[in-house]
């Protein structure tokens, strides 16, 4: 099916309209309009190829909501005309250790992105949801039971709100807890809402002093300005779980040493450069670790999205039109969206 798509044709250059190629529907393939498709820090990562290995023409977005426009003749689970989404993975090889635990982001032999991943459909790399269809394995698609009005908001749960969900969710965190989380994005406001959602008591940690009063909005019930000493060195030693979404290198030990004796810093975020080298000491003195996290496998997804719809929660969005994605790209690195832009795909 020939589709509308935005897209770049090199890492300095900047997006424009393209037709792309959606293969035929095969047998248990599902067919979706798109309606709206969040834009991920990720996506600017890889279409500027700040991590390196993009491969052009770059079609980025893996925060899809729309509506099943066709079935294959297999497809049980969805009916034409049904809201669904689609997130970062579109296949992986389903016979792994990690595939067959549900974990298909862990797939031993390599999940595959929605865009930039392997793929014998035109032009031999997958092209993701800055276009008006895409067609997809039933087994990577997720079904939607919030309100329709909230369609829009709903679509960075399949990026931002898995990738925050599944930690919370693996360390267990919940109520009696004290998590942090630091970056107050697209990631960070989404892990606000659903740790507090979890029953932690939460705290905000942002560069930003103008996010001060959003952060409480979202349900922290404290927030840190991290670039104030006072105010960093207050919260020393007191955190469970810190969970760390920054797009950028920056100095780790100011939030390892916040953690108490066995606390965790989960990282997310996947910076241009590397962050300096972590303070041993920090770790040794107090048991502390450091780890990451990867999105969230496709059961896990699910229930991250009834999770929200039961809880009410959606992400915070500012809505833009295909043709604005430059400039909401730039404003992304200044820290500049509340906090969350999506595009509207009726604009293609
Ligand atoms: P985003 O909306 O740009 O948010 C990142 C936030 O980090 C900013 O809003 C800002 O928050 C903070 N920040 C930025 N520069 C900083 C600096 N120099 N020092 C301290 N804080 C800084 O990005 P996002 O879409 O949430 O994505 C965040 C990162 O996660 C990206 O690197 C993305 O590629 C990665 N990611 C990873 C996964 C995964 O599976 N692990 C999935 C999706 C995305 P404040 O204004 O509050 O300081
Ligand atoms: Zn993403």
């Amino acid at each position: 099916m020939n589709t509308k798509a935005f897209g770049a044709h090199a890492g300095d250059k900047p997006l424009e309209a393209m037709d792309i190629t959606r293969r035929d529907v095969g047998p248990h393939d599902v067919a979706i309009d798109i309606a709206f498709c969040g834009v991920c820090h990720s996506d600017l990562h890889t279409v500027r190829s700040e991590w390196g290995g993009t491969k052009y023409p770059c079609v980025p977005g893996h925060e899809i909501v729309g509506h099943v426009t066709a079935v294959g003749s297999d497809v049980t689970k969805f009916k034409v005309g049904e809201t669904v989404g689609v997130g970062c993975m579109v296949d992986s090889c389903q016979h792994c250790a990690s595939c067959a635990d549900g974990l298909e982001q862990y797939c031993e032999n390599g999940f595959v992105g929605t865009y930039n991943g392997r793929t014998s459909d035109a032009p031999g790399h997958t092209l993701g949801g800055y276009s008006s269809h895409i067609v997809v394995d039933d087994k990577f698609v997720l079904k939607i039971n919030h309100p329709e009005d909230q369609l829009a908001a709903v679509a960075p749960l399949l990026c931002a709100g898995i990738t925050t969900y599944s930690p919370l969710s693996h360390w267990k965190v919940g109520p009696g807890q004290k998590v942090g989380v630091v970056g107050i994005g697209g990631l960070g406001h989404m892990g606000v809402k659903i740790a507090h959602a979890m029953g932690a008591h939460v705290v905000a940690f942002t560069t930003s002093e103008n996010k001060r009063q959003d952060a409480l909005d979202l349900g922290a019930d404290e927030v840190v300005v991290s670039r104030n000493g006072d105010e960093m060195k207050a919260q020393r030693g007191s955190f469970d779980f810190i969970l760390n979404t920054v797009a950028a290198s920056h100095n780790l030990d100011a939030f390892t040493s916040l953690l108490k004796r066995d606390g965790t810093m989960v990282l997310v975020g996947v910076p241009e450069h590397p962050h300096p080298s972590p303070n041993i000491g920090n770790l040794i003195f107090g048991r502390r670790s450091i780890a990451g996290s990867l999105i969230g496998g496709i059961a896990e997804t699910q229930e991250m999205l009834d999770f929200c719809a039961k809880h009410n929660i959606v992400a915070n969005i500012e809505m833009i039109d295909i043709q604005d994605i430059d400039n909401a790209y730039d404003r992304m690195v200044k820290n500049d969206v509340k906090y969350r832009f999506v595009i509207d795909s009726k604009s293609l």
